[in-house]
């Protein structure tokens, strides 16, 4: 383009052209004019590629505008404004403060709060790989307090007690006392299916307690913070499951919250 250019800016042979000098000197500042918008656009293409010849700072303004949404969240969420919309809260249950459930010595002597701490820093590097900024909270952590995020998941295991053969499988609630109730009930019913699907864990429906229902996380944290408990499987019977495929337990966990955050599709359910 540019010896195009340059060649036609030459001054033609007289006798060929006879159009008066007005006409000419339009095509010559037409040429001028592509030939300034061509080299504005590379400018702009480098800079918005790689630093190339603008400014860094220039540059940057460029590659942000060229961004989409902070990863297409901020469609689904009215007031995105505040830095810490973009946290996931995930609390690693009883950690700070006890052992939670602990299984005899026949048993191994499995503690609740190390299967608990277990999951949650799985959760925590997968959605970390989503690219999510994660705050891993213990039991009673200080943070809980006003505690501001896209989501919070508080995660326990259940008792190593024997208590009968239907004593296996995980459960869900949700903190209804929020701001958006519709929103824990959809956060529960995706943690309940992707749950399931990663784990073939059935729902243990019958033992959702008031323990479960009124954590006390969810009267810490701020109102507008869609959060949930699940109880990942019984020490006892689930065990195996708990202590030799915790990456399943923590793949149907961040899975349930990306169903939650991206809005997947999920069978409608009602809430237990
Ligand atoms: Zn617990």
């Amino acid at each position: 383009m540019n010896s195009k250019i340059s060649s036609s800016s030459e001054p033609p042979p007289a006798a060929v052209d006879p159009n008066p000098k007005p006409a000419r000197g339009g095509l010559f500042n037409n040429l001028k004019v592509v030939f300034i918008a061509g080299i504005i656009l590379a400018t702009l293409f480098t800079g918005w590629t790689e630093p190339g010849l603008l400014p860094s700072s220039l540059a940057d303004r460029f590659n942000s505008a060229l961004q989409p949404a902070e990863s297409g969240i901020e469609g689904v969420y009215p007031t995105p404004t505040s830095r810490n919309l973009e946290h996931i809260g995930i609390v690693a249950g009883h950690s700070g403060n006890d052992s939670g459930a602990v299984c005899p010595d026949a048993l191994g002597g499995i503690r609740e709060v190390d299967v608990n701490l277990d999951v949650a820093e799985r959760v925590r590097s997968s959605l970390e790989r989503e690219g999510f900024q994660v705050d891993l909270l213990t039991e009673f952590d200080p943070l809980l307090r006003n505690y501001r995020a896209l989501v919070l998941v508080s995660i326990h295991a259940d008792s190593c007690q024997y208590i009968n053969d239907q004593a296996t499988g995980y459960k869900v609630a949700a903190a209804m006392s929020t701001t958006y109730p519709e929103r824990a009930l959809r956060l529960t019913n995706c943690l309940r299916t992707r749950y399931a699907n990663a784990t073939g864990l059935s729902f243990h429906a019958g033992s959702v307690t008031d323990d479960m229902t009124n954590y006390h996380s969810f009267e810490e944290i701020n109102s507008n913070t869609p959060a949930a408990i699940i109880e990942t499987g019984f020490l006892n019977l689930d065990r195996d499951f708990l202590t030799q495929q915790p990456d399943l337990a923590a793949k149907g966990i961040s899975d349930g919250i990306l169903c939650y955050l991206r809005n997947e599709d999920i069978p409608t359910q009602t809430a237990p």
